[in-house]
C-alpha cells in the first residue's frame, strides 16, 4: 500500500510540469495511506483540499520548481496535520494527567518524572488514582527506581483530599505529576472528579494519554475530556506497537493542542518528544519525504553570508565543494555567477564550466586529498598533485584544473569584499532575469 504512495511520489519528483492528474493520483494514495493508519476521515478530506488547492494555485516560490513546490506543500499540510509539538516548559509547573484506564496515565507519569528529573529538576508525583487497587503501588514501584518522591494513600478514597496534602507537600518541588484514575467508560462521575482535581491544582498543563491503538474513539474522549479540564498536550502512548496512531490526531485536532511526547515502550525511558517528522515516517510507513521536502527548503533557505567573516576566516577546498553543491541547485553556474558582485572582477568563462559531472570528478579529486591539504590547498605541491591524480585516478591536469579554479574563487570572493552576500536576494534577481 504504502508502496503506491512512494510511486506516486516519485512520479511527481521525476515531473517537469506538474498536471492536476499527477497531484490527484498523488493525493489519492496519501489518502489511502492515512486512512490505514487510522486517521479521521474527516482530517483526511481536509488535508487533501488543502494540497490540491495550494499544489494548484500557489505560485511556487522563486527558485523553486514544479515538482519541489508540491513535494513542500504535501509535506507542510502532513506536519500541520500533526498540530506541531505541543509545548512543554522546563520550569516550575503542575501536570494534570488524564485519560482513560489502561492508556498508559500511570506509566507516562513516571517516565514524565525521569524525563524532567532528567533536565535536572526537582520531581514529584501524587497518586490521586483511587479507584484502581494496586494504582499507589504501580506508581511507587516505578518511581523508587529513580529515586522519585510519590505522595499518595492506598487506604484513602478521597482523591480530592489526597490532591490538596500533595500539593502542599511538594509545595517545594518545582515539577509536580498528578496520574489520575481512569475507566473503561467516560462515566460522569469520573469526569467530575478530574474537574474538581484541575479546580484545587490550578495545573499548568493539562495532558491527554492515548492510546495509540485508539483509533477513532479518539475523537470523542478528546472532545469531553476538552470540554472538562481543556486539554492542552496530547500524549501517545504504545507507539512501540503495531498501531500507527493516527486516530489520536483526532485528539490534538479537537483540543487544537499539539502532541508532547510518544511513548514507546514499557520502561521509564521509553519516551520521547514528539518528532513530526518520524509521526509522518510512520504514519505514511515511508521515510524519504523529509529528505525529499527538505531539498526543496534548502534551495529556498537564505543562506545570508557575511563574506568578510569567510575571508577573515579561511575559505578552504571544503568550503568551496560546499558553494558548488549549493550554488549548482540554483541553476546553470554562469547565470548564477553573473549575478554576484565581484568588483569587477574578471573571470575566465571556462571557470563557470562547472557541470555536474565536473562535480562529481573535483569531489573524487578531493577524497585523495589529506585533511591538511584540503584546509590549506597552498601547501599542494607538484609532487602532492602527483600523488593526488595517482590515488584518484586522474591526469594531474584535472587536480591542477581543480586548484585553479579554487584561487579564482577565492580571488572572486576577495572581489566580493566588504558586500553582504545573500543568496535570496542573488535569487530574487534571478527570478527576474528568466
Ligand atoms: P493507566 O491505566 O492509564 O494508568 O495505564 P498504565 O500506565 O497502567 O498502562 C497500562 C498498560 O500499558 C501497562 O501494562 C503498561 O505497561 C502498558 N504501557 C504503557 N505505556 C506503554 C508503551 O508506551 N508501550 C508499551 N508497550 N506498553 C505501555
Ligand atoms: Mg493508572
Amino acid at each position: 500500500l504504502s508502496s503506491s504512495l512512494k510511486d506516486a511520489l516519485k512520479k511527481i519528483a521525476g515531473k517537469t510540469v506538474v498536471d492536476r492528474a499527477a497531484v490527484e493520483e498523488l493525493v489519492r494514495s496519501l489518502q489511502r495511506a492515512l486512512l490505514q493508519a487510522d486517521v479521521n476521515v474527516k482530517l483526511v478530506m481536509h488535508l487533501s483540499q488543502s494540497i490540491k488547492r495550494r499544489a494548484l494555485e500557489e505560485e511556487p516560490p522563486k527558485g523553486m520548481n514544479l515538482r519541489e513546490h508540491v513535494l513542500r506543500i504535501v509535506y507542510q499540510e502532513l506536519v500541520a496535520l500533526m498540530g506541531g509539538a505541543g509545548k512543554v516548559d522546563l520550569s516550575q509547573q503542575t501536570i494534570l494527567m488524564a485519560g482513560l484506564q489502561g492508556s498508559g496515565k500511570t506509566t507516562t507519569t513516571a517516565k514524565l518524572a525521569r524525563y524532567f528529573q532528567r533536565k535536572g529538576l526537582k520531581v514529584g508525583v501524587i497518586c490521586a488514582d483511587t479507584f484502581r487497587p494496586g494504582a499507589y503501588k504501580q506508581l511507587s514501584t516505578l518511581c523508587a527506581k529513580v529515586n522519585v518522591p510519590i505522595f499518595g494513600d492506598p487506604t484513602e478514597k478521597d482523591a480530592l483530599l489526597i490532591v490538596r496534602e500533595g500539593i502542599k507537600r511538594f509545595a517545594e518541588t518545582e515539577v509536580v505529576i498528578i496520574d489520575t484514575q481512569g475507566r473503561h467508560a467516560l462515566e460522569d462521575d469520573l469526569i467530575q472528579e478530574i474537574i474538581d482535581i484541575n479546580e484545587i491544582a490550578k495545573p499548568e498543563h493539562r495532558w491527554l494519554v492515548i492510546d495509540a491503538a485508539l483509533g477513532q474513539q479518539a475523537a470523542e474522549q478528546a472532545r469531553r475530556f476538552n470540554e472538562a479540564i481543556e486539554i492542552d498536550g496530547v500524549l501517545i502512548t504504545k507507539m512501540d506497537g503495531t498501531a500507527k496512531g493516527g486516530g489520536a490526531l483526532s485528539a490534538v485536532s479537537e483540543t487544537k493542542s499539539g502532541i508532547v511526547f510518544i511513548g514507546a515502550g514499557e520502561t521509564i525511558d521509553d519516551l520521547e518528544r514528539f518528532d513530526p517528522d518520524g509521526f509522518i515516517s510512520r504514519l505514511l510507513g515511508m521515510g524519504d519525504l523529509k529528505a525529499l521536502a527538505e531539498r526543496a527548503e534548502e534551495v529556498m533557505a537564505d543562506e545570508e553570508m557575511d563574506v568578510n567573516a569567510m575571508l577573515r576566516g579561511k575559505f578552504t577546498l571544503r568550503d568551496m565543494y560546499k558553494q558548488l553543491e549549493t550554488v549548482n541547485k540554483m541553476g546553470p553556474l554562469k547565470q548564477v555567477m553573473s549575478m554576484l558582485p565581484l568588483g569587477g572582477m574578471q573571470i575566465p568563462d571556462d571557470a563557470y564550466d562547472v557541470t555536474s559531472t565536473k562535480m562529481e570528478r573535483y569531489k573524487v579529486v578531493m577524497d585523495s586529498m589529506t585533511s591538511a591539504e584540503l584546509d590549506d590547498p597552498q601547501i599542494i605541491s607538484g609532487s602532492r598533485v602527483h600523488r593526488i591524480s595517482r590515488g584518484a585516478g586522474v591526469a594531474p591536469e584535472d587536480v591542477r584544473e581543480l586548484l585553479k579554479y579554487y584561487r579564482v574563487m577565492q580571488r572572486a570572493l576577495k572581489g566580493m569584499r566588504g558586500s553582504k552576500f545573500s543568496m535570496q536576494r542573488m535569487m530574487k534577481r534571478f527570478g527576474k532575469t528568466q
